[in-house]
């Protein structure tokens, strides 16, 4: 044999070795938690190699905290408290990233009609939902309340400043910063080559690709009377943020009625037209975000016509007469697993 022929040889053996090692390799899933963002994270990748697995969901988790320490209220000088604390005085200048969070934002409360409002935070504070402070405010401090809230007050400059109009108004990112920070997690799996993933920031998931044996995902919807993972229902799809609004999120009792954490802007008080919860499906975790907390406000009627109007946007309802409402393109999509639930056509 010539030294050419061996080369070939020698590579052809290599090829076929490599082949049958790739072919024995079978993917694991590696899974790692976190809290922030006031809430719990989960991230589960499937890798063959789950030493690197874990560090591209470490690094999904410093992202996030990127992210928290610029858009959180709770964090004292992040980029949005320093806008709070220039309320009514002077523009801050934020990074991109938030810039390109509030003006989607500022975009929802728009298609909302001003049920999504990203100034609702004097609301949030009052009623200190989930928070040591939380209380029933007083009809005389809704009411001034009512006058610090209105998304239309944000105004901006062109290099990212953003000015309150009135001293005493906050911005709130907690209805969409969870889901911006999904839609970065899923871009850091993806650039590093993960092909099955499902990413849980408190209820905010985004499932990547498809299961690790190439079926779809079934994701279960959270029954809204029962415990945390009790399903009323499972949604079947692949490579989609789903994002649930429930009032067993966040929320007190006091005198047998229930005080939760998505405020009416108009009214200043816990949404109640019916709906205990809202999931929204679609291709970016920050759309779904933003419009379960809309549709949330909105009411069937409202919500189900606002997600009709939108490309690829699907979405779940359910009333506390236990009554499912479901966009167009649900149908054949969502399963009941609890009978006590009816679906409404
Ligand atoms: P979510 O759980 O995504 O529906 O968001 C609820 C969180 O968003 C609350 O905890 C508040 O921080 C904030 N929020 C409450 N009401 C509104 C509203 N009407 N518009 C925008 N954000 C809101
Ligand atoms: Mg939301």
């Amino acid at each position: 044999m010539t030294k050419k022929v061996n080369l070939y040889f020698c590579v052809i053996i290599l090829l076929f070795v490599s082949l049958l090692s790739g072919c024995s390799k079978k993917k694991e899933p590696v899974t790692d938690s976190a809290y922030m963002l006031g809430t719990h994270l989960n991230i589960t990748i499937w890798t063959e190699n789950e030493d690197e697995g874990k560090k591209v969901i470490k690094e999904c988790f410093k992202r996030i905290s990127e992210i928290e320490k610029k858009m959180s209220v709770n964090i004292k000088d992040s980029e949005i408290n320093n806008i709070n604390k220039n309320a009514g005085k002077e523009f801050v200048k934020v990074s991109a990233e938030t810039s390109k969070v509030l003006n989607k934002a500022l975009k929802y409360g728009e298609i909302s009609n001003g049920a999504f409002d990203l100034t609702v935070g004097k609301f949030v504070k009052l009623w200190g939902i989930g928070t040591y402070n939380e209380r029933i405010p007083s009809k005389s401090e809704i009411d001034d309340a009512l006058k610090y809230v209105d998304y239309k007050l944000l105004k901006k400059d062109e290099k990212n400043g953003y000015k309150l109009d009135k001293e005493g108004m906050r911005i709130d990112l907690g209805g969409i910063a969870k889901g911006y920070a999904a839609d970065e997690a899923y871009r850091i799996l993806k650039s590093n080559g993960i092909e099955n993933a499902v990413i849980n920031l408190g209820g905010n998931i985004f499932t990547l690709g498809t299961r690790p044996d190439g079926e779809i995902w079934k994701i279960g919807i959270q029954d809204p009377f029962e415990p945390t993972g009790t399903y009323m229902g499972i949604v079947q799809f692949s490579d989609k943020a789903i994002v649930t609004s429930g009032n067993y999120e966040r929320f007190f009792i006091k005198n047998n009625k229930r005080y939760h954490h998505i405020i009416d802007p108009k009214t200043g008080y816990p949404s109640e037209n019916g709906i205990i919860s809202t999931t929204i499906i679609t291709n970016h975790s920050i759309d779904a975000d933003a419009l379960s907390t809309s549709v949330y406000i909105l009411g069937v009627k409202k919500g189900l016509d606002l997600i009709e109007k939108l490309d690829d946007v699907e979405c779940i309802i359910v009333t506390k007469n236990r009554k499912v409402y479901l966009s167009s393109g649900m149908k054949d999509k969502f399963k009941i697993k609890n009978n006590s639930f009816q679906i409404e056509n």
